[in-house]
């Protein structure tokens, strides 16, 4: 239509996974274009969102070939270890990166210094334009093009359109796309805290009968650093509210009782969040001249700390279908292409999901026999070399196909 602005990739939602996807495809040659509702300038403050990620070896590749690791390496705390406990049960699981070689297992990193390296990546990029704060009203998809209605009346057109609006995506549902799941009774209580003696970059993940309880190293202020750790604690969903409402004093108390006093004394640093937890899953990642992206694909419990990690996977199998079909002149959007995307992350995505369902089914209870189950099994993993060398490698996220940035190869 006169007017119409044209494009060759229009991301909506310009959170971490949509924002690295337009990067790396811009730094490839496209023009691209993201448009969010939200300012990205909001997503700088500290107090915008408390969450640190941990980011297995083989996704930290894709942040790598989008040029972001210099700016993240200064504040990236490796992963040396992972210690796994049911509760207070002497029978825990320990990871030693060592025993598979020098990479550490992963890094952990504050999501307000993974937006920040976005932003300024997203700035010195030419040819990539962010319209924010707009609104979207539609989206219109045919064979010939893909076209967005901004409120406004504004109109922008690209041969494909890149859902990446999170959770609650609107355009999953412009593209008639179906989505499953159901809320877990949990929230995820989020907060950062700073103890007496070093973490010793060795992450802790306790059983707790309401869920898993995260004690996670970060790199910390730069006066603390080494004694910071970010803390993901999973509780009931009716008890949030009065945990969230504790003056500080208290709710380190609370704190405290679950963390245990192997670190020292604790101090809590900055404010806390609380995340309501669920499990959604979009019935496919493809439409005419749509792909779906992150947590618009889905969404799933924090108890492996995988959901950005399973977006960015999707980011570089995306990256590498566009990126090899814009290179050959070939239409990005055609059917072909997204097919590709579409079946190349189906098994890896539905294992995922399956696999933290389950784990925090099994784990969140106090049921006597399965307690003891799960004791055993933790045990026994621990005392199969085999068999912990494939959780290690899981951990590290070396499983699967893996798309040419997650081996470190170009886009
Ligand atoms: C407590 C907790 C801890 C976690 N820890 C980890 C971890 O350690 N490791 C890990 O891998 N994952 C972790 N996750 C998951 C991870 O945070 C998410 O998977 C990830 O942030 C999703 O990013 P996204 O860009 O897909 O979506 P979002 O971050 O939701 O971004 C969506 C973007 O779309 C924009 N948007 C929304 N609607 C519209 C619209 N209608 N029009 C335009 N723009 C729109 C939003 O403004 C936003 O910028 C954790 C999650 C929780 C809750």
């Amino acid at each position: 239509m006169p007017g119409d602005e044209e494009t060759d990739l229009i991301v909506i939602g310009g959170g971490l996974v949509g924002a690295t996807l337009a990067v790396l495809l811009s730094q490839a040659g496209l023009r691209v274009t993201i448009v969010d509702c939200q300012d990205p300038l909001d997503g700088l403050d500290a107090g915008f969102d408390g969450r640190a990620s941990a980011i297995a070896q083989a996704t930290h590749r894709v942040l790598r070939g989008a040029g972001l690791w210099p700016a993240l390496a200064p504040v990236a705390a490796p992963i040396q270890e992972i210690r796994v406990a049911d509760g207070r049960s002497p029978l825990f699981l320990h990871y030693d990166h060592r025993d598979l070689g020098e990479a550490p297992f992963g890094f952990m990193i504050e999501n307000r210094h993974l937006r920040r390296a976005l932003h300024d990546a997203m700035v010195a990029e030419d040819r990539l334009t962010v319209v924010a704060p707009v609104e979207v009203a539609g989206m219109d998809l045919s064979w010939r093009a893909a076209a967005l209605r901004l409120a406004g009346g504004a109109r922008l057109v690209a041969p494909l359109i890149v859902g990446a609006d999170g959770r609650g995506s609107r355009s999953r549902q412009w593209a008639g796309i179906r989505n499953t799941g159901w809320q877990y009774d949990q929230h995820g209580i989020v907060c950062t805290i700073d103890h007496a003696e070093p973490h010793g970059f060795v992450a802790h993940e306790h059983f707790l009968p309401s869920g898993p309880f995260a004690i996670l190293p970060i790199l910390g202020s730069p006066e603390r650093q080494g004694h910071q750790s970010s803390l993901v604690w999973t509780e009931r969903a009716e008890l949030t509210p009065a945990l969230m409402a504790l003056d500080d004093h208290a709710f380190l108390a609370e704190v405290a009782l679950r963390f245990g006093d192997f670190l020292g004394d604790l101090a809590l640093v900055g404010p806390r969040w609380h995340y309501p937890l669920g499990l959604h899953v979009a019935e496919t990642a493809i439409a005419q001249r749509f792909a779906l992206v992150g947590d618009a694909l889905h969404g799933m419990h924090p108890i492996a700390g995988q959901g950005l990690n399973m977006g960015l996977r999707d980011v570089a199998v995306l990256a590498e279908v566009i990126r090899d079909a814009h290179g050959l002149g070939l239409d990005p959007g055609a059917a072909t292409v997204l097919g590709d995307y579409e079946a190349r992350r189906r098994f890896d995505n539905s294992l995922m999901l399956a696999m933290t369902d389950a784990l925090n089914r099994l784990f969140s209870n106090d049921i006597a026999p399965l307690r003891l189950a799960r004791d055993l099994g933790l045990a026994a993993v621990d005392r199969l070399p085999g068999v912990k060398k494939f959780f290690m490698r899981h951990a590290m996220g070396e499983v699967g196909e893996l798309p040419r940035l997650m081996r470190g190869l170009p886009l």
